[in-house]
């Protein structure tokens, strides 16, 4: 049997292996001392760019990545940190993202030995053409094309049977799911603020991220399901937790305040400020979790899918819904008014890779 040997391009690769974190752990034992150090800040400022590449939706190719392999390494442990102080899902999911894809296409072109350490240390056999259900549904769970549900699969004895080239798409996923798994991380208060003018410069490029994505607020776009759970409301009718849930995480995602998504619940009859404040904030992140808007999939679940729009057959996620509509009416409008210019930038990503599982 050849022994495997890992240099430091592999460990920078491939850096959540328990071989690229002894080596961390062995050469910056101290973290707050790391930091002080000139070559620390460098670390940090490559993380920092990481994260931000991660926000940006961005790919990195092996060109960008590796110049300085040792550094590359370090600087994914201290963004995961950066993560882990900012706490927001989308960021983290954003970066969980990322960084999986990065590993994907380090793997596609890796050494036939490495590749196939690599895949078993995740978990998944490279030679298998099944997976166990509970895998493949934990897996599949985010995939949006139809080919992926369960119900278009052919199952045998608790496994399912994988086509060519799933293998390939699923071992991404699984990538991703193991190291947003491991997101947050323990960090402290006092680590947190060490870090913090990064941090800011990171919060606000998520949040320009996500203005850019959504632009200003247009009620005419919202989904036939948002419409008339609004409806409801309005009219007094007593809509059950799911909805108001629904609309709040809709809302909240399209970057309607906290004040502002109240207000809405006051034009029901049986509005409560207090309670409603706090159901809000709740859902909003405000204690810590920001819950995501749920899929056409669980609408359905609910009743609360009514489809009264063709749009409605080619998407999956209400909030995609949104983000298709918004578009065709600004291109619209742009087409009517030669000459003029889009005031907001296009959504920056593909609608099938958005952050809206649930
Ligand atoms: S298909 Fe999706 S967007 Fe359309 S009404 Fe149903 S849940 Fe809403």
């Amino acid at each position: 049997m050849t022994l495997l040997v890992l240099d430091l391009k592999d460990l920078a690769k491939y850096p959540f292996l328990k071989e690229s974190q002894e080596y961390v752990s062995k050469r910056a034992p101290s973290f707050e001392q790391f930091i002080q150090s000139n070559y620390g800040r460098s670390v940090l400022n490559r993380a920092g760019e990481r994260v931000i590449a991660a926000i940006r939706q961005k790919k990195e190719g092996p060109e960008e990545s590796l110049q300085d392999a040792e550094n590359d390494l370090f600087s994914y442990g201290l963004a995961r940190v950066i993560v882990s102080c900012i706490g927001e899902r989308g960021v983290t999911e954003r970066h969980a993202r990322f960084e999986a894809a990065r590993v994907y296409r380090f793997l596609s072109e890796e050494r036939p030995e490495l590749r196939t350490f690599v895949i078993n240390q995740v978990g998944l056999d490279p030679s298998t053409n099944r997976l166990r259900v509970t895998e493949y549904v934990e897996l599949a769970a985010s995939l949006r094309d139809d080919r992926w549900r369960l119900v278009n699969r052919i199952l045998d004895h608790g496994w399912v049977q994988l086509e060519p080239g799933d293998l390939e798409e699923l071992l991404r996923e699984k990538i991703r799911v193991i190291l947003q798994r491991q997101l947050p991380l323990p960090v402290t208060k006092e680590l947190c603020t060490t870090i913090a003018p990064v941090l800011s410069a990171i919060t606000a490029s998520y949040q320009e991220q996500i203005l850019q994505q959504f632009g200003e607020v247009d009620e005419s776009c919202f989904p036939p399901c948002i419409n008339a759970l609004i409806t409801a409301i309005t009219a007094g009718t007593n809509i059950p937790h799911q909805g108001r849930f629904a609309i709040t995480a809709f809302l909240n995602a399209i970057g309607l305040t906290v004040q502002e998504i109240v207000e809405l619940y006051c034009r029901a009859p049986d509005f409560d400020v207090e309670k409603t404040m706090y159901q809000v904030d709740h859902i909003t992140g405000g204690r810590g979790t920001e819950y995501t808007a749920p899929s056409c999939a669980t609408m359905r679940t609910y009743g609360f899918c009514i489809q009264r729009e063709s749009l409605c057959e080619h998407v999956n996620h209400p909030l995609n819904f949104y983000l298709i509509k918004k578009k065709k009416g600004e291109k619209e409008k742009e087409i009517s008014t030669p000459g003029s210019v889009s005031p907001q930038k296009p959504p920056q990503r593909d609608e099938k890779e958005r952050d809206t599982g649930d």
